[in-house]
């Protein structure tokens, strides 16, 4: 049977969960996990992300918070162009010790200190409505994720997939002043910013073909 330490997102927390006020930084760099965006923008799984934070340990569970920086693939949506770029995404996390209590209590739950805390369910539940969670979160509320069972590791596989697809970039332009493509004939302006055409539009050409017969008529 696989252990919880054994899983590539186990954080350790023997130690900070010991009694509350207790705290360990993380500096480490996991693997993206599956599911993150598409092809158009996302995280491709495997690729490396670097997490920094801390876990503090308050009264009724661990609190992590940090940054994860992520790697994001994407495409210019001006040219179409492959971009590649680290995004930083700042994220809060709780995990309580009783996560049962937590999801009881409805949507929300309130331990007194840092606000508002939003019930995540574990991740075999989750995946089946990812795509309304995704789109449909927008609050600034911190995640709730349950701990490894037996209480002596965290397992943040679910948090930097919830992170890291909810904090894409809805639109990512290679550089700001991307150029884009000719609307004529779909020519990258940014490689060949003389770029023009020669020929006048059809609806001018025939408007001054009209304009020459009654000139004609007139005469
Ligand atoms: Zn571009
Ligand atoms: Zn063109």
């Amino acid at each position: 049977m696989a252990r919880p330490e054994d899983s590539r997102w186990a954080i350790a927390v023997g130690q900070v969960s010991t009694r509350p006020g207790q705290s360990d930084s993380v500096n480490r760099t996991f693997p993206a996990p599956s599911g993150i965006g598409d092809e158009v923008v996302g995280v491709n799984q495997g690729d490396e992300v670097p997490v920094n934070g801390s876990i503090d340990s308050i009264t009724d569970g661990l609190v992590f918070t940090g940054t994860m920086k992520a790697p994001v693939h994407a495409e210019c949506t001006r040219c179409l162009g492959p971009v590649n770029r680290t995004w930083d995404m700042p994220f809060t996390a709780f995990f309580p010790y009783d996560f049962t209590i937590a999801a009881t209590r409805g949507d929300e739950i309130d331990d007194g200190k840092t606000g508002k805390h939003k019930v995540r369910g574990n991740s075999a539940d989750r995946m089946k409505d990812e795509e309304t969670e995704i789109f449909a979160d927008e609050d600034e509320s911190e995640d709730i994720y349950p701990f490894v069972e037996g209480g002596a590791f965290i397992d943040i596989e679910a948090l930097l997939r919830d992170t890291m697809a909810e904090g894409l970039p809805l639109q990512v332009l290679c550089r700001p002043d991307c150029k884009g493509l000719c609307p004529q004939c779909g020519a990258n302006l940014n490689d060949d910013p003389d770029h023009h055409h020669e020929v006048i539009d059809d609806r001018f050409a025939a408007l001054a073909e009209l304009k020459e017969q009654l000139e004609r008529k007139q005469n």
